[in-house]
């Protein structure tokens, strides 16, 4: 009798830690999920990137973290890529996540790398963005690190009639075959 009540307190105990820690190890684990890689030709798992601002502002320059952590703006003209040509992949600037191709890079005109398509939909999220008066704009963030890295407008050209209006200092070109 009395083995099997001390064993059913080991289970009840063992139940508990085991329950408990599953479910703490479920809310505090970094999140999943699938995006696109340009180097593998196709999907892998990845995991989220999630840092304080202290991090951030450790490892960014004042204008990659203005850009990606505060949503600012840079110059038109005056910056990076605007005006590369050259072929590769533009990669998020907090993450290295891949995010645009120099294949939907083209002329748009306004002084900011403007792509018609991201090299996935997975690779990017977006956000109704209202911070600018009169208007309603939707912002393009990176998937993996939440970084902000422009805005998305539906005067772009054939294919999709999307542009995608980046900011240099939110990404790192990587020439092909680096
Ligand atoms: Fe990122």
């Amino acid at each position: 009798m009395k083995r099997w009540t001390m064993l059913a307190a080991i289970l009840t105990v063992a139940a508990f830690v085991f329950s408990g820690a599953g479910a703490a190890d479920a809310a505090s684990g970094p999140q999943k999920l699938k995006v696109y890689s340009v180097a593998k030709k196709g999907y892998v798992m990845s995991e989220k990137v999630v840092k304080t601002k202290e991090e951030w502002k450790r490892q960014l320059t004042p204008e990659q973290y203005d850009v990606l952590r505060e949503a600012g703006t840079e110059h038109a003209y005056r910056n990076a890529y605007w005006d590369n040509h050259e072929k590769g992949v533009y990669r998020c600037a907090g993450c290295g996540l891949d995010l645009f191709s120099s294949e939907a890079k083209y002329e748009s005109g306004t002084g900011w790398p403007s792509f018609w398509q991201p090299v996935a939909a997975s690779n990017i999220t977006t956000k109704t963005d209202k911070t600018l008066f009169f208007s309603t704009r939707t912002e393009v963030l990176c998937a993996r690190c939440g970084g902000h890295l422009g805005h998305v407008f539906d005067d772009g050209p054939k294919p999709t009639g999307l542009r995608y209006c980046m900011n240099s200092a939110a990404m790192v070109f990587v020439k092909a075959g680096k």
